[in-house]
């Protein structure tokens, strides 16, 4: 299905992709970079990985590790989770774990448990299934060649293969060039990729700025072209892609990137008249306080999802809220509680943040009431620090360069709770004993 207003060439690009699939004879040959001329050390992949790998190649199967894992290992860092795909299907996968589970509807793959929060998923080699929307053909035409698993990813640098048989990396997408020439391209024409499923346009910008990579001039492009096209997506994936990309550790070279392609008001509309300028105050606010959120993720501090996201918004906030009127003292503080409660839900519009999360914002960000316009002197009312979002509107001032606990006198909520004692009853002493006198 094509949304309307596709360009007409594309609409006969994508149609050619279906009516004529690449046949195995136009699937490219891949470039075999032996061990000894590329970084990847089995040292730094994860045990349980290895040992999946493994197995699957000791029964006769293909086992790569794929993906995000193969360019963070290329690039010396450490991989978030390590995917594994291999020519074997999900049922034998299975057999071959017992302490795995089949799990998707369309495309199976295998979790392989290790413990309760650790897993290495397996997946068949897939096939570029998403050049037709007909659901019977891509229910019977999942499964693929590594050619054609390397061709229906996203981008380049993602579609690299490390083969556990001989430590070899396997490049059909020319990712490997890519990855040593600083540049985000698409796997095949970015027009008609990004058009199938515009989730990558989102996708190319993260691993820009991430990578502090360059995007090649027709995924830009198609970046540009395609931004309003996420309109269609389901909302709950532009919703997490958009957390991937607040909660990656790169936020803030993301806003920079996201505002020039413009991506950033195609996902929040209404940042556009406040973000959009080119020399834009607040933007740049915005930007600082990310880059703090970037550090607390880097040193394993993450904030809570609804912080980040309204630090995302804040300036934006502000900005709203230099037109309006605050009277002093309580009456401006709960004129303030109505004003964000309204207008940082409108900020974040249409992404579908959970409920939950807007609501934590929004109670941070009342609370902020107390930063904004001095107590004189007057300490922060005790019960308001008693209440549970109390840390999150702390770790909010603490972006906004204010500490909360100094003003209600608390201690900083990270430290445990003093545990109160119960004074120890003194032991009465026993009047001595006294022989009665005869
Ligand atoms: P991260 O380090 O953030 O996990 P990643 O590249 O591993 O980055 P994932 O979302 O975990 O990203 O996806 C794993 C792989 O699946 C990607 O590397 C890419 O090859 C492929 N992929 C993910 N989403 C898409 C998509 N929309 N279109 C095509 N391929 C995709
Ligand atoms: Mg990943």
């Amino acid at each position: 299905m094509f949304v309307p207003g596709t360009p007409p060439s594309l609409a006969v690009a994508a149609l050619d992709q279906v009516i004529n699939p690449p046949q195995p004879d136009d699937l490219p040959e891949p470039r075999i970079i032996p061990r000894s001329e590329h970084g990847i050390s089995r040292q730094n992949i994860d045990p349980d990985a290895l040992k999946v790998l493994y197995r699957l190649q000791r029964h006769g199967f293909l086992a790569y590790l794929v993906g995000g894992s193969v360019r963070d290992l290329l690039l010396g860092k450490k991989p978030k989770d390590f995917d594994v795909g291999t020519d074997a299907h999900p049922s034998q996968v299975h057999r071959l774990f017992r302490n795995s589970r089949v799990i998707g509807r369309r495309f199976r793959l295998v979790q392989v448990f290790f413990s309760r929060d650790k897993l290495v998923e397996v997946s068949t080699f897939r096939k570029l299934s998403d050049q037709t929307d007909d659901a019977v053909l891509q229910a019977n035409n999942t499964f693929g060649t590594p050619a054609e698993d390397a061709l229906r990813r996203d981008l380049t640098i993602n579609a690299l293969f490390y083969n556990i048989a001989d430590f070899s990396v396997v490049d059909y997408v020319g990712g490997l060039a890519d990855l040593k020439a600083g540049l985000i391209r698409s796997v095949g024409e970015a027009e008609v990729r990004f058009h199938r499923d515009p989730v990558r346009v989102l996708r190319a910008v993260r691993h820009a700025a991430r990578t502090g990579f360059t995007l090649t001039p027709d995924t830009l492009a198609a970046v540009e072209h395609h931004r309003g096209e996420l309109a269609v997506c389901p909302e709950s994936r532009i919703r997490d892609e958009l957390l991937r990309d607040l909660k990656g550790g790169a936020s803030a070279p993301w806003l920079e990137l996201a505002h020039r392609t413009k991506v950033l008001y195609s996902l929040l509309p209404n940042l556009e008249p406040i973000y959009g300028l080119e020399d834009s105050p607040e933007r740049a606010w915005a930007a600082r306080m990310l880059a703090q959120v970037d550090q607390q993720m880097a040193q394993g501090q993450a904030p809570d999802e609804a912080i980040i996201m309204a630090a995302l918004l804040w300036p934006a906030l502000e900005a709203l809220a230099n037109r309006e009127e605050f009277t002093p003292g309580r009456p401006g503080r709960v004129q303030w509680a109505l004003f964000t409660r309204e207008a940082l839900p409108r900020l974040g519009q249409p992404v579908a943040f959970a409920k939950r999360v807007v609501e934590r914002a929004c109670q941070a960000a009342a609370l902020m009431a107390f930063v904004r316009q001095p107590l004189e002197g007057a300490r922060l009312p005790k019960k308001i620090a008693q209440k549970g979002y109390f840390v999150d509107a702390c770790r909010l001032a603490n972006l906004l360069g204010h500490d909360l606990n100094a003003l209600a006198g608390t201690r900083p909520p990270a430290a445990e709770p003093a545990r109160r004692r119960r004074p120890r009853r003194r032991r009465r002493r026993r009047p001595p004993q006294t022989t009665p006198q005869p």
